[in-house]
Formats: structure tokens, sequence, C-alpha cells
């Protein structure tokens, strides 16, 4: 029998507000253990949690993006459950109320078929986030570490529209450029900003009924969700043919033995008696509120991607590798915007620019030469004056010291020589003074002519245009 796997995934973004969402404690990752765990987050007699406005519009934006549905009014519930990070006993969540409902997030088909698709999103909700234990630092015991108890995430659940690994990771890879597009996450996944719960079951190809799913936890990259996911598909498909029944459960997936087995049963109670959080206020989301998040939305990694493509005319690869990433993109459309033609910058940036900065372990936000500059440089290139090998030297100089474009063309002796008559003159020169080159040329060693080229090249001290050069040589010996 032929099976298919249906998976949905569930999100956690951490959102990228100063301060923690129910109390003013700062959320910087990195800091001492326990420095930045507040009373309010540990949820000590007497505290009252605040909810943060910034949590709140950053949530909205979210749903403004997907198109979703957003709560006129939504409250926060407590969801009650024992364990060693979570010293209130309770974790601050919505439950009933979430502040976005349905919504859609298009992502490129990874059939490679260029249509893009639709996933659904259920709900969008904020909570806070616990504390970790840390099991390296002392011999035999665990510590505790709460400077994340209480950061803001959103969980972002999909509807089950994914089809295969590939698309499951396909979709996460789309949430981060999505969120990180939008400013509310910094979708640091070696950071843990962002992580997912994948859901998956298994049903005969032609059925339509979804089949009994587990549950895969806290996968924390790209390469996890496809790799777990293809492991535990198996372990279902296997598990059916064998004439057995796929258990409602939650995995853990172990990346060192790829394989994903059952968590402890405690920590598979989801008994969380859930009830509206007395110290929190319902929120009212207001008409300025949606303005305000409104204004912050930027154009979004799937419209961009599109532009790119039908407007521009780059590859669907080049439109990814520069939409995905928002601080790339913002470079590029800057170049685009300063006069550079589309497809030479967009080489220029996935090219010799990101190589420059790998080079400089920095990243585009810091790149010390501005699009402005790049395109006066790509103009240069476009209109004749230099070769691309001497545009990477000037870009060079512009990166080590500023300085302007037409000045380091100058100062370097980058300009190419354009005259065609004294080319003329040098590529009669070096025809005449490789006599026995030339004969075996004739004779059909064809590889002779890169040889003249070179030597003309030589001859102008790189600043001819070797295509003119190929060219002018082919018609001065008459070889095609
Ligand atoms: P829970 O309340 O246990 O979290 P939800 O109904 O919220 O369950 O679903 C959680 C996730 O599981 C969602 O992403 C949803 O799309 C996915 N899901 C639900 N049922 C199935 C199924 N049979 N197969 C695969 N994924 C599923
Ligand atoms: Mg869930």
């Amino acid at each position: 029998m032929q099976f298919e796997s249906v998976i949905g995934l569930e999100i956690h973004v951490q959102l990228a507000t100063a301060s923690k969402i129910f109390s003013g404690a700062a959320t910087a990752y990195g800091a001492a253990p326990n420095t930045q765990a507040c009373p309010v987050d540990l949820g000590l007699p007497g505290v009252l949690p605040v909810v943060n406005r910034e949590a709140i519009r950053m949530a909205l934006t979210f749903g403004l993006a997907i198109d979703g549905e957003i709560a006129p009014a939504c409250r926060f519930d407590r969801k009650n459950y024992f364990y060693p990070d979570l010293p209130k006993g309770y974790q601050i969540s919505q439950f009933e109320q979430p502040i976005v409902g349905r919504g859609t997030v298009t992502m490129d088909s990874v059939d490679g078929d260029g249509e893009p698709r639709a996933i659904g999103i259920t709900r969008a909700h904020l909570e806070e986030d616990a504390g970790k234990s840390v099991h390296d630092a002392f011999a035999g015991l665990t510590g505790i570490d709460l400077n994340r108890a209480g950061t803001p995430l959103l969980e972002v659940v999909s509807d089950p529209d994914l089809r295969t690994p590939e698309e499951a990771a396909a979709f996460f890879r789309e949430m981060h450029a999505l969120v990180r597009a939008l400013r509310i996450s910094d979708g640091n996944l070696n950071e843990g900003s962002m992580r997912c719960d994948a859901n998956v079951s298994v049903r005969p190809v032609g059925t339509s009924e979804l089949g009994e799913r587990t549950e895969i936890k806290n996968l924390n990259s790209f390469r996890f969700v496809e790799r777990a996911l293809r492991h535990e598909i198996e372990r279902q498909i296997d598990v059916l043919e064998a004439g057995g029944a796929v258990q409602r459960e939650t995995r853990l997936y172990d990346a060192e033995r790829d394989e994903t087995r059952p968590m402890r049963g405690k920590e598979l109670s989801d008994d969380y008696r859930y009830f509206p959080d007395p110290d929190l206020l319902p929120v009212r989301i207001t008409s300025e509120m949606m303005e305000e998040a409104r204004a912050h939305l930027p154009e979004l990694p799937s419209s961009k991607r599109a532009r790119y493509v039908d407007d521009l005319g780059l590859s669907q690869y080049a439109a990814r590798a520069l939409a995905n990433d928002p601080d790339t993109a913002g470079y590029f459309d800057a170049t685009v915007e300063a006069g550079a033609n589309a497809r030479q910058a967009a080489n220029w940036v996935m090219d010799h620019v990101a190589a420059t900065l790998h080079r400089h372990e920095t990243d585009i936000s810091q790149c010390p030469v501005s699009p402005g500059r790049l395109a006066q440089l790509i103009a240069r290139i476009e209109d004749g004056s230099i070769s691309n090998t001497a545009a990477k030297t000037v870009f060079d100089a512009l990166w080590e010291e500023g300085g302007d474009v037409d000045g380091i063309i100058d100062a370097k002796g980058l300009r190419q020589m354009r005259d065609p008559d004294e080319l003329a003159r040098i590529v009669a020169q070096v025809i005449e003074g490789n006599p026995d080159q030339v004969a075996d040329l004739k004779a059909g060693q064809t590889k002779i002519l890169g040889f003249l080229v070179g030597q003309v090249m030589r001859a102008t001290r790189g600043k001819a245009d070797p295509r003119q050069v190929n060219a002018l040589l082919k018609e001065a010996l008459g070889v095609g």
C-alpha cells in the first residue's frame, strides 16, 4: 500500500521586544544565569503582571501579514503544569481567545513548478516562555536558568496542509523569512529564537481522513525538521504495515542517533486545567493599535520574490537568496533604486559583496560600501569604462578606504582601453611578434587563441576588454 504523510507545524517565535511580556525585565540573550529572572516572571507572591504593548503590536503585525483574523478582544489564560523550569507552576498563554485567528502564509512550492503554495494558519497566540534546564554545568545535577522565563513568544499553529518533510522545512524557512522581514524576531535558530513542534500522521494515498498523529517536540533547525519527519514517517508506515496502530504521543528527535523516541510519561500529561488569568485584564484591540501595526508592515518576502522575478527578471534562485533576508533585500533594493541594472546588482550582492562580507566576518547591515556607491560602480561596468575584474578592485578599495568610484578608477589606472585604433595596433604587434603561434593556430590549434588574447591583455596592462580583443584577433587572423 502507498502512504502519504500529513504534517502541521506549531512554531514558537521569540519576539524581539526589549523587555519581557509581563514584566520590565530585560530579554538580552546570553546574560549570566538568573540575572534576568524577575519576581513577576517567577510568580512570587504579591506581584502583578502587565502586558507588554510591544508584544501586542508585533502579534498584530504578524496577523496583518498573514491576512489573519484579528480578535477585537483577547485574554490570557493560565496553562498549569509542573516542571522545574516553571517555578510559578503555570505558563501564561492564550487558549480560548488567541490574538490572531485564521490566516494564510504563501511559500514557494518545493516541487519546482514555481507556483506558490498557500498554507493555512489555524491561529497564533501570545505566551511567555519558560526557563531552561542546564544539564552540563554541574556533575550529577541539573541547574535552572530562569533568564528566559517570561520572554515573549508568538506560537503559530499551521493547518495540516503540509505533505512532505521538504515542504515542512520549506514552510519553517518561509516563517523564518517572514518574521525577520516583519522585524518582530531576530529568528536566531542557534539561540532558540525559533523552535517548532511537528505533528505528523500518514494515510493511504487516495483517502482523505486523517490518520492518528504523533508530535515531535522542539526542533530548532530546518534540517532537523526534515530529518526528524522523514524518520518518523518511515516509523509510522512500518507500524501500519506490520498491522499495528500509531499511538498518539509526543516524541523527541535525537539528532545524534537520527531517530525519534517517546518522551517520558509525566511530560505527556496534557490536562492543563486552563483558566483565565485573574491578574491580567483582557486586551481590547483599538483601531489606533491596528493602524500602528499596519504602519510597521513591510513588503513580504513572498511579494518581494514575485516582484524580483516578474518585474526585475531575476531567477527564482536569486529572488529567494535576496528576498528571504531582510537586510540583503534592503541593500539590493537600494542599489536598484540608485539606478543599477537589477541583474548586475543581484550578481554583485550574491557574489563579490557576499564573499567580501564573509571574509570580514560581518553582515550586510554593516557593509562599508553603500548601495549608492555599488550602483555607480555597476554603471561603470555597464558603460564599458571598467572590466568586471577591475570593478572588484574598485569595490575592495571603496571597502578599505572609501572615496568615490571615478576617483579610484583613475587613481588606479583601471579605465578600459576603448580606442579601437590603438587596440588594433597592439593586436597587429602581437600577431607579428608571435609567428610560430599564429601558424599553429591557423593549423587548427584553437587553444592558441587564448594565449594571444593574453599577450594583448598584457600589452595593454589589462585595460582592454577581453571580448573585444578576442573578436579583433579572430578578425585579423581570419579564424572562426
Ligand atoms: P493540540 O491541541 O494537541 O496542540 P491541535 O489541534 O492544535 O492539537 O493541532 C496541533 C497541530 O497538529 C496543528 O499544526 C495541526 O495542523 C496538526 N495536526 C492535527 N491533526 C493532525 C493529523 N492527523 N496529522 C498531522 N497533523 C495534524
Ligand atoms: Mg498544540
